[in-house]
């Protein structure tokens, strides 16, 4: 079993986005650039309530997705470009966070936290402390959200290309559009492309 909830978003003001939700018989994470869906039988609970019906007309055509003909380029064909480790949490990929005490007063200009609300260490400092995924380098340990590769053309995160090695036997397919798709052993999923 796939731990989705490594694709989720941290503190994302699109409150369903941090944590997993059901949908037409699937288990969907998503960060907001990438989703990733598994079939699952499990689960015959509604559908979450709360998803923009913008957002599920995009997720609609992300679950129809359907490779055709297409091979797809395997994940063990893709080439990482060699990144320094991540300032943030050294090559974990997970950090662990605290609220900001100073936020509350100072929003946007907080020093400590740049607004955000919440700070970053690489060891549990207290109770309430949390274990979640680097966003810095989008927990793949490596560079940072704005490294770029090259796949078939088109430019993508290499931190969040980096994060699909979990998924086994995955394949990944360039739209002409620039994004991309991708299928594996339970599922599917998608990725949008980086322009810059
Ligand atoms: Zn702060
Ligand atoms: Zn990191």
């Amino acid at each position: 079993m796939i731990d989705l909830q490594q694709f989720c978003a941290v503190g994302d003001l699109r409150i369903y986005l941090n944590s997993t939700w059901h949908y037409k018989g699937w288990h969907i994470a998503s960060d907001g650039w990438m989703l990733v869906a598994t079939h699952n039988e499990l689960f015959s609970s509604p559908d979450t309530d709360g998803i923009p019906e913008s957002t599920a007309t995009v997720v609609d055509g992300i679950l129809q997705f359907d490779p055709g003909a297409r091979q797809g380029v395997p994940l063990s064909n893709i080439v990482f470009p060699q990144g320094a480790p991540c300032a943030r949490c050294g090559t974990r990929g997970k950090v662990w966070t605290s609220f900001c005490p100073d936020l509350e007063e100072d929003w946007e200009i907080c020093k400590n936290c740049d607004g955000e609300g919440y700070l970053y260490h690489a060891a549990p400092q207290g109770a309430g402390d949390k274990e979640c995924t680097c966003k810095l380098c989008l927990g793949a340990g490596f560079g940072n959200c704005n490294d770029l590769m090259e796949i078939t053309g088109y430019k993508f995160s290499a931190a969040l290309v980096h994060r699909l090695k979990v998924l086994p036997e995955l394949r990944f397919f360039v739209n002409d559009d620039g994004n991309a798709n991708f299928v594996f052993a339970d599922g599917v999923g998608a990725l949008a492309g980086r322009r810059q």
